[in-house]
């Protein structure tokens, strides 16, 4: 039950914190990014790489899946602009709700939610990465010009996009027989993320003692847990 409960949760808190408590900084919330992005990529490989690849009845064909993954990560974000790794472009007076954007995000979390049965480290990280993706979409929802009703069908079905990813990957015959197939799409999703993460935390390759500190500490996080 807490695999559905959680990344909703996360969502939910991601836009709650916004909200109400209104980070004026933008560089705690970059802080926050770069600690997912480092915990991602840690538990991708520590956890849900080897876990493909054991099951994986041909090893090429399982490493096919995980750079179409890349791909298509790289694919969505031709239309989301980067969302699931931290921007969002704000447009002033933008009136049409953006569909593309929020399409390939739920596609994007949709998919997410396919490996997190395979153990709580990977379900961790999941949940890690959602809430300041949730925080970067809350601070442009609320910026922008749409309407309440618009907000909470997006925050609604963004909310409700892994646990239903999980829920077809376990109920749909059709969808668990390809399920480690998947979930090497997955991890190629998720190594181009949380790379391209930790690539744009240090802007222009200047160093950043504060950035630095939170992906080492993920990365240590996601070792020992
Ligand atoms: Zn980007
Ligand atoms: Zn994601």
């Amino acid at each position: 039950m807490k695999h559905y409960l959680l990344p909703f949760l996360a969502v939910v808190l991601g836009f709650v914190t916004v909200y109400f408590l209104k980070p004026q900084r933008p560089q705690q919330i970059k802080i926050l990014l770069s600690f997912s992005g480092g915990f991602l990529l840690a538990t991708t490989i520590f956890n849900l790489f080897p876990e493909v690849y054991e099951h994986s009845e041909n090893m090429k064909t399982t490493g096919l899946f995980v750079v179409g993954g890349m791909l298509i990560q790289i694919f969505l974000e031709y239309f989301s602009k980067g969302a699931e790794h931290g921007h969002v472009h704000h447009t002033k007076n933008q009136q049409s709700f953006p569909l593309l954007l929020f399409g390939s995000l739920f596609i994007h979390s949709f998919l997410e939610g396919f490996p997190i049965h395979e153990g709580h480290e990977i379900l961790l990280g999941v949940l890690i990465h959602k809430i300041p993706v949730a925080m970067i979409m809350a601070t442009f929802l609320l910026k922008s010009s749409f309407s309440r009703s618009q907000i909470l069908i997006f925050l609604g079905l963004f909310s409700i996009a892994t646990p239903l990813g999980s829920y077809a990957a376990t109920n749909f015959e059709f969808l668990s027989t390809y399920y480690h197939y998947i979930n090497a799409l997955v991890v190629g999703i998720f190594l181009h993320i949380s790379t391209t993460i930790l690539f744009e935390s240090s802007e222009g390759h200047k160093y950043n003692i504060a950035k630095l500190i939170s992906i080492l500490s993920a990365i240590g996080l996601a070792y020992f847990i």
